[in-house]
């Protein structure tokens, strides 16, 4: 038999309804929000994800699907979504285009990890991504669009908020960390040392305590900002606090690439174990510019969907839809009549095989129908159907017509 590769699941039953419903939420979420859908392909030239994600990154340094196909190209899965976005943004010419441009997209993303609880080589993401507003209000705005997403889908969360400074505050605050690491070198663990001399700022989320406890009297990013960077911060906890929305500050959340500023948060679930985070994401200025666009301000997100899906609070089903049935096999072509016109506007199942009206009953009610239609004999030779309505518990022997 052969089986799916490690890591990559199908979506069955019963997961399969909460997938679509969380896509359905999301998407006209998104849209009220005035984002439209994007689809970008899940195979790019692997050169986008090295200058985008950064190749100091676990994403792209070990865990990418890349490969060289038959014409000779470097090219890979896609491991997340915002760097393909970003360049059909710039390859379509939007930045040279001005004017704002918001998109949302889903789909398949491919990391190989190793597979754990909450963590697949196929998994999905719901994104967002937002271009031409410099205002911290739009930030504002896209994290209340997933804590309205997360709302609507009963999902309670945790908000962690930090601000990356920019490209006036960042390299003097990361050479004040460095300094703080060069003091307190020989406690550090080895991937602290490698990421000092790479990309430091990532050293803040080591999962090693012994560097935690250490980096807790290191210099803090939000008390190096510059007056612009520190005045969005200002304005962005004042409006979500006006907004009803809960946060709490994290200096440790930090993305490490030079195009990331100011504005980075998490959710995080405390329903799911370690592997917490659920939605993250953040500004990022001067990616478009790192793509070869003109230079545009964005910001953006993405949810992995797979996480959530047990956390999700489906609507109480409502029977819906027709079960339709014969009680002899001569019936059948009217059964089938029937079914035609009725799927013009409705769901119709239709069981072929002739059975009792108790059985047939049993059926509707197990695909939670809302009507039964039966047709026998009888009702065969008459022009007629004997329905019942299984949420008002009352049945007829009415003209087919009717139905
Ligand atoms: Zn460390
Ligand atoms: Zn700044």
């Amino acid at each position: 038999m052969i089986r799916s590769l490690r890591g990559m699941n199908d979506i069955l039953p019963p997961d399969n309804a909460r997938f679509e419903y969380f896509l359905d939420t999301a998407a006209s979420v998104a849209k009220r929000y005035g984002f439209t859908y994007i689809e970008t392909p899940l195979l790019e030239e692997t050169a986008l994800f090295k200058r985008s994600v950064g190749e100091s990154s676990d994403i792209v340094g070990k865990e990418m699907y890349q490969f060289t196909d038959k014409g000779d190209n470097d090219v890979c899965l896609r491991p997340e979504g915002t760097a393909g976005v970003v360049r059909a943004f710039v390859q379509n010419k939007l930045d040279r285009a001005g004017g704002i441009h918001r998109y949302f997209y889903h789909g398949p993303m491919f990391r190989y990890e190793r597979p754990q609880k909450g963590r697949l080589r196929e998994f999905h993401q719901f994104g967002c991504e937002s271009f031409g507003v410099q205002s911290v209000y739009e930030d504002v705005t896209i994290i209340m669009m997933i804590a309205d997403i997360l709302g609507a889908l009963g999902i309670g969360y945790r908000l962690k908020l930090n601000s990356l400074g920019d490209h006036n505050c960042m390299p003097q605050y990361r050479e004040k960390l460095v300094g703080f690491l060069d003091a307190h070198e020989a406690h550090l663990c080895e991937d602290c040392l490698r990421r000092k001399a790479t990309n430091p700022i990532r050293v803040l989320d080591c999962k090693n305590e012994r560097c935690q406890i250490i980096y807790k009297k290191a210099p803090k990013l939000i008390n190096n900002l510059c007056e612009s960077c520190n005045s969005d911060f200002d304005t962005l906890k004042h409006l979500l606090e006006e907004n009803g929305i809960v946060y709490e500050i994290d200096t440790h959340l930090v993305r490490g690439l030079d195009y990331y500023s100011k504005t980075a948060f998490e959710f995080v679930s405390d329903d799911i174990g370690a592997q917490s985070a659920i939605a993250g994401g953040g500004r990022y200025d001067r990616l478009v510019e790192f793509l070869d666009g003109r230079a545009t301000p964005a910001v953006g997100f993405a949810i992995g969907i797979e996480r959530l899906l047990e956390l999700i609070a489906m609507p109480e089903a409502s029977r819906e839809g027709y079960y339709m049935g014969a009680m002899d096999t001569e019936s059948l072509p009217q059964i089938m009549q029937l079914a035609k016109q009725k799927r013009m506007t409705q769901n119709v199942i239709v069981e072929y095989s002739p059975k009792s009206l108790k059985a047939h009953l049993k059926g509707a009610d197990r695909i939670h129908a809302r009507y039964c239609v039966v047709i026998g004999e009888n009702e065969r030779t008459e022009g007629k159907v004997w329905v019942k309505d299984l949420e008002a518990k009352t049945e007829a022997v009415i003209e087919a017509e009717a139905l």
